[in-house]
């Protein structure tokens, strides 16, 4: 089932929690909406299952407006970050308890049911768990018998709200490749809630990156990583670092110097020159190039973590071969090679 977000914008007492959202959702397609916290991404969400309605625009399943239709008639499955399983009740009957509160025409047997529970348990890889209490299980556990709830019910859309969230990064990782499995299996139209760029990146299909009630951008990982369009992106995905220039026709100015730099296009005005640690190529004799003293140095992971005081605007962070020396109090010359200049 494709999903289409047009215009949507939701107000909480005048409170603007979404301003003005389009979004196209692809059939079996898996979304991330990716952004720091408070930036809309769980409201959107629920408004995509029905539980909360739009103040203006509408939520179109398929060719259908849903805007209007309850959450039961949307039939989406749902599993949040506090597994909310019932504790009184065994891993299948959890599992089966979607499809055990249908209206009795549409309701399969008891014995379908459970038979259904264990299909999707074998599905989650808990083959034989199937009369466990959930206190008997761990977190991931847990979060993969909320996904086999949420599946129960041959939802349209599966929409998961930081379900790995409560989980400790090891396990998280683990999950993120297997739930990357299961879509692969299922085919599910899929919308996962992170503030985790890696998880966002890793596991989607589509990056949805928001910001303050805005969609910033939407593409594929290596389009959000490579090619931010703003600011927020750059800044919100991956190291990045970033110094205030003038742009004068055709140079590039930082303070009273002229920077050799290939391959910009910018208005002219004041811009910001943004880049990533390791897009940047080391000039000896600093000709044409951005100077920076040295303010502190370190190893990490086989590379060498160089900060720098660029003239007198700030700080940026690049990254040089680990074996490269840079003395604390030197001065370093560097050219980006992949940069952006934003209008500031
Ligand atoms: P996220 O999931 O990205 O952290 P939310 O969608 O939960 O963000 O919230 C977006 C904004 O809307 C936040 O500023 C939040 O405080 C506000 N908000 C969310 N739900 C409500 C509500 N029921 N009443 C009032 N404000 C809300
Ligand atoms: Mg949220």
């Amino acid at each position: 089932m494709s999903v289409s977000i047009r215009n949507v914008r939701k107000e909480f007492e005048n409170f603007p929690a979404l301003h003005d959202v389009s979004l196209d959702i692809k059939t079996s397609e898996l979304i991330a909406l990716l952004g720091p916290s408070g930036s809309g991404k769980t409201t959107l969400l629920r408004l995509i299952a029905g539980l909360e309605s739009p103040t203006a625009g509408s939520v179109f399943f398929g060719d259908e407006d849903a805007s209007h239709r309850s959450v039961q008639e949307r039939n989406v499955g749902f599993v949040f970050q506090h597994y909310a399983l019932f504790r009184h009740m065994t891993v299948a009957d959890n599992i089966g308890f979607g499809l055990k509160v249908r209206p009795s025409a549409t309701r399969p047997s008891k014995a379908d049911i459970r038979a259904r529970a264990i299909e999707l348990l074998r599905l989650v890889q808990l083959s034989g768990l199937e009369n466990r209490y959930p206190a008997q299980l761990s977190g991931g556990q847990r979060q993969r018998v909320a996904l086999a709830r949420a599946m129960a019910i041959e939802p349209k859309v599966l929409l998961l709200d930081e379900p790995f969230g409560a989980l400790d990064a090891q396990v998280r990782r683990e999950l993120r490749r297997w739930l990357r499995e299961i879509h692969e299996a299922t085919g599910h139209t899929t919308v996962f809630v992170t503030h985790d760029q890696e998880e966002a990146l890793e596991l989607a299909d589509r990056v949805v990156v928001m910001s303050q009630g805005r969609i910033e951008q939407v593409g594929t990982a290596d389009e959000v990583y490579d090619n931010p369009n703003s600011p927020f992106v750059y800044g919100f995905i991956g190291d990045s670092s970033s110094i205030p220039v003038q742009v004068e026709g055709d140079r590039v100015l930082l303070g009273d110097k002229r920077l050799a730099l290939k391959g910009w296009s910018a208005k002219d005005g004041k811009a910001q020159l943004f880049f990533r640690p390791h897009d940047v190529e080391i000039v000896e004799g600093g000709e044409g190039a951005i100077l920076g003293k040295v303010l502190a140095s370190r190893r990490v992971a086989g590379l060498r973590r160089v900060e720098l005081s660029v003239e007198d605007d700030g700080h940026v962070e690049i990254e040089l071969p680990a074996d490269r020396d840079a003395p604390v109090g030197s001065t370093l010359g560097f050219r980006p090679q992949r940069f952006k200049l934003f209008p500031a």
